[in-house]
């Protein structure tokens, strides 16, 4: 006999070589896709020969999706095979959402290929088959792939060492895998293929040229109604189409990859985001510097980033006897203001800030608009403080958090204070009264703030524990927006110090934190949000004044002065075009206030107003719509 304990602490005596399928349905888990034993992943038809803890994962557990998804590519390989048997297969992973396969029919897939493929997929799911795990000797696996002629198979099992070799086989089909898998394919219930693209194998342009379909599955046709739905609200907000519609920015072949430009009207948008965090900060005691974009490569050997974050890094050029990189972080130029002069307890804390540009190598494969890019500036700032200090400092950048979330009408975010894990020494360094000190004191400020938490065990930096704010985005993605981080490193890599009441020298703690991100980041994220509608506060043109005829022109400016004279950001539709039409152009570019000058507004000094949101308001004189926006401006609503 062996024993089987379970999460809920029960413990359960079995015949050596039960299957875990067994042992998930005596525990009533119906919806168990995959087990977890002893902390590793295991098929459910797999059997236990000794005691074991004993976990079943579902589609709700990010694993157990992955599994299921994982198996998805498998039955589209499957599904291919049949319907073009000269097919070669590559790789088929899952992926955040959904899976993919890599494949060569010798041409692109047609969309009523896709349409074949999805359909026989629904066949060989509904005919329920068991996918079984084999081992076979690793000479077999290239004898069976090298007949097959599954050239791209035989080059994966090349850097497979083991003599045996596992497969997965359901029906006749049998596919190279680690797994794990189903048990069945019968439990893929609802399938949509997404997409084609080409991909090249391993990613490498000088090779075959693959074809990718993507695709999508999930227990209920319920759960996939929803997730396409889901993708259109997406397609609908994304910004790298609407930023284009709405000329916030720009790439460029000619200028490279991952950097991008801002048009005058994403400009404008971030000119307001950066004036706006500068303004909050300075109120707050921080004080705003700018460091040069170069910086010699010494300063990174000391920081450490050299060692540790060199692949982000662009590669170093040599200038008469200085190596310069492009500044990948902002840190180490703020300790070098920091150390400009001798500090003592009663300076600190010290918080220097800048809208700080970096450079950092992504891989081509990962851009993607300006969510990830190679050019960024963050919202960034260094605050040195005594170890007595630490706590009011947390709280204090966590209060700027809440305030900017609230003119931003963010609510929907959650706090991850990401500890260290005691148990692994190699990673975090061993001072554990410190860490439990800090750590300490970031839940004190919190509980104090009345916030509720999110404890990751081992989720914190090499360097200190830290505080991600996780705000789920209106297309349903989570996001880390603002981040503020302890650090106990840097500060004794760079042999900071501070005068004690005592007189004696000390060494400051540093935090790092900041608030909107990259100012590249914080737009994706506002237009998406706001599916490019953007609040009369930031949005680039807050007005649009409409002349019905040329007659009304000389109003129309009259008009124009008085409100850009106030500050607004005011345009005239002086086109040829009718009414109707410049009305229709307005709405698409997303002007919050249209205002229509015609022969009555003229002689009563009127503009008819029509507001993106409210619709149509009718005539009103200049002053009270100055009063109307002027007010929708400062209440940033
Ligand atoms: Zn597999
Ligand atoms: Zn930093």
């Amino acid at each position: 006999m062996i024993e089987v304990r379970l999460p809920d602490g029960s413990v359960k005596k079995y015949d050596v070589g039960v299957s875990l399928a067994q042992i998930a349905q005596d525990a009533g888990r119906r919806d168990a896709l995959v087990a977890k034993v002893n902390g590793e992943l295991r098929d459910l038809t797999a059997r236990l020969d000794q005691d074991a803890a004993v976990e079943f994962l579902a589609f709700d557990d990010p694993e157990g999706r992955e599994v299921y998804w994982h198996s998805s590519a498998h039955l589209l390989a499957q599904a291919v095979k049949d319907l073009f048997p000269e097919a070669k297969l590559a790789i088929g992973p899952p992926i955040d959402e959904g899976f993919y396969y890599d494949i060569n029919i010798g041409r692109p897939f047609t969309p009523e290929d896709v349409e074949r493929i999805e359909a026989h997929m629904r066949e060989l799911a509904k005919r329920d088959q068991p996918i079984e795990r084999v081992e076979i000797p690793r000479e077999e696996a290239i004898r069976t792939y090298g007949t097959m002629g599954e050239k791209y198979k035989l080059e994966l099992l090349d850097e497979i060492p083991d003599a045996r070799v596992s497969f997965y086989r359901q029906d006749g089909f049998m596919d190279m895998c680690r797994g794990p898998h189903l048990p069945r394919t019968g439990l893929i219930n609802a399938i949509k293929l997404l997409s084609t693209s080409g991909a090249y194998w391993r990613g490498d342009e000088h090779r075959d040229m693959l074809s990718r379909i993507y695709g999508v599955t999930f227990p209920s046709q319920e759960q996939l109604d929803e997730f396409l739905q889901q993708l259109e609200e997406a397609k609908r907000r994304d910004h790298r189409r609407l930023g284009k519609e709405l000329k916030i920015f720009a790439f460029a072949q000619e200028l490279g990859q991952g950097l991008p430009l801002w048009l005058p009207r994403g400009a404008t948008v971030r000119r307001i985001l950066e004036n706006y965090i500068t303004d909050l900060e300075l109120q707050r005691g921080y004080h705003h510097v700018y460091a040069p974009d170069l910086a010699s490569v010494e300063l990174y050997k000391i920081s450490g980033h050299w060692d540790y974050f060199r692949e982000s890094m662009y590669p170093p050029m040599q200038v008469d006897n200085e190596e310069l990189v492009l500044k990948p972080m902002n840190c180490p130029h703020h300790i070098m203001i920091y150390k400009q002069e001798q500090r003592s307890y009663r300076h600190l804390p010290v918080r220097i800030a800048e809208l700080g540009r970096m450079y950092r190598y992504e891989r081509s494969g990962t851009l993607a608009g300006l969510q990830r890019v190679r050019s960024m500036t963050l919202n960034d700032a260094h605050i040195f403080c005594r170890p007595d200090q630490v706590k009011a400092e947390f709280a204090a950048v966590v209060g700027l958090i809440q305030d900017v979330y609230r003119d931003f009408h963010i609510s929907d975010y959650r706090l991850d204070l990401s500890l260290h894990d005691p148990k692994d020494r190699q990673y975090y360094h061993q001072d554990e009264e410190l860490w439990k000190a800090a750590e300490g004191l970031l839940r004190e400020a919190l509980d104090e703030l009345g916030l509720a938490y999110h404890a990751v065990i081992g989720g914190a930096n090499f360097y200190g524990p830290k505080l991600d704010v996780q705000v789920h985005t209106a297309t349903g993605k989570v996001e880390t927006l603002s981040t503020i981080q302890l650090d106990f490193l840097l500060p004794r890599r760079f042999e900071l110090e501070y005068i004690g009441e005592d007189g004696k020298a000390h060494r400051p703690v540093m935090i790092h934190r900041a608030i909107i991100s990259t100012m590249e980041r914080m737009m994706a994220f506002l237009i998406e949000n706001y599916a490019g509608d953007f609040p009369a506060w930031l949005a680039p043109e807050q007005a649009r004044i409409l002349p019905i005829a040329d007659r009304h022109l000389e109003y129309a400016h009259k008009v124009r002065d008085r409100l850009a004279g106030e500050g607004l950001r005011v345009e005239i539709d002086d086109s040829n075009e009718r009414i109707s039409y410049k009305v229709r152009r307005g709405q698409l570019e997303r002007v919050p206030y249209m205002l229509v000058a015609g022969d009555k507004e003229a002689q009563s000094g009127q503009v008819a107003v029509r507001s993106r949101s409210a619709g149509d308001l009718g005539a009103v004189p200049i002053e009270q719509f100055l009063e109307r926006i002027r007010h929708e401006i400062t209440s940033k609503a």
